[in-house]
């Protein structure tokens, strides 16, 4: 029986885990399917304080957990499979192990969303990536296609550059729900060719294994294009790894867990953290505060039951 399990090893599960390893409750952090989360998948960190010159994020993750692991924070490899939060001790079962707790972290992030058509997931780690910072090294000049038109999109554009010999940032739109600084600089790259409005329709060669071709509809007209192409990155957002939730934990309508007081969750003794509570914000420093909050608020309701 455990003090706190935290479900999720990004930004928010590693600052709880830092919190509540350092209040001595030995809390057990279970990695998930993508261990570190989002930030071990991007490259450079500009903006979390404390780092003027920036950071990689792997890098930036792996001090978090060793950070945890100094005060005494155990991790587990594999994703949660089932949760029963209707008795006491909480249930949380991982890789075929079932742990039982007293309060749990829910730190489960967001996953890459995709387009929705028949070859993408055929394709991916074929040509097809959601992780410029993990793929972009195999498309050196090479002509590639990035999807999306937020921050994620232009952030990956911009990266790609490094290493393609052209980039094509395909949107649905022709407005960009990206900030300005970040679609600012990916207008005035050389390298950066804008396609807009337009929507994926397929992406060929799924029987070759291969990208070579990208197939386009204009979104208002129909009219119908192609681009020839080494890669496509899907960069089109992200949503809550919630699905275990659902019945144990109010949520909205896109998933995202519901909190109160801060990181309390509809049940007592269950806190949520991060990206899998918080579609406004989604940073690191925030996801980094909300871990931090969370974890307080775990101490607090133990100190609370054991008086
Ligand atoms: P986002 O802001 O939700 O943008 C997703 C983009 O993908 C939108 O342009 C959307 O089009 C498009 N899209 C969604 N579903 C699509 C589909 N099925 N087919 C085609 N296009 C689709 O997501 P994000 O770019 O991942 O950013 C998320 C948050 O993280 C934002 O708050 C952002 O500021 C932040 N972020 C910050 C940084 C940074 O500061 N370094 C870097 C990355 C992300 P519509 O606009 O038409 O809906």
């Amino acid at each position: 029986m455990h003090k706190v399990i935290i479900i999720g090893s990004g930004c928010a599960g590693l600052t709880a885990a830092i919190y509540t390893a350092r209040s001595d409750l030995r809390p057990v952090v279970i990695d998930g399917y993508e261990p570190g989360g989002q930030l071990a998948l991007t490259t450079e960190v500009e903006n979390f304080p404390g780092f003027p010159e920036g950071i990689l994020g792997p890098e930036f993750i792996e001090r978090a957990r060793k950070q945890a692991q100094r005060f005494g924070a155990e991790f587990r490899a594999g994703s949660v499979t089932s949760v029963d939060l209707s008795r006491r001790p909480f249930q949380v079962t991982a890789a075929k192990e079932t742990y039982e707790a007293e309060t749990v972290i829910v730190a489960a992030g967001a996953s890459a969303r995709m387009l929705g058509i028949p070859s993408e997931k055929g394709l991916l780690g074929h040509g097809v990536s959601t992780c410029a910072t993990c793929d972009g090294a195999f498309f050196r000049d090479r002509d590639i296609v990035v999807v999306g038109g937020g921050d994620t999109a232009m952030e990956e554009a911009t990266f790609l550059t490094k290493f393609a010999r052209s980039v094509t940032l395909v949107h649905r739109r022709n407005d960009f729900r990206a900030s300005k600084i970040m679609l600012d600089r990916a207008r005035a790259h050389e390298k950066i060719k804008f396609l807009t409005p337009y929507v994926v329709d397929e992406i060929h060669d799924l029987n070759n294994k291969s990208v070579e071709v990208v197939k386009l509809s204009h979104a208002e007209t129909g009219e119908k294009k192609e681009i020839t192409t080494a890669g496509v990155f899907i960069a089109i957002g992200h949503d809550p790894n919630t699905r275990v939730f659902k019945g144990h934990l109010d949520m909205d309508e896109a998933g995202y867990l519901l909190t109160h007081d801060g990181p309390k969750t509809s049940v007592e003794g269950v806190f949520a953290a991060g990206d899998v509570q918080d579609h406004h914000y989604r940073q690191a420093i925030t996801a980094a505060g909300s871990g931090c909050m969370a974890a307080i608020e775990a101490e607090r309701y133990l100190s609370a039951k054991e008086k």
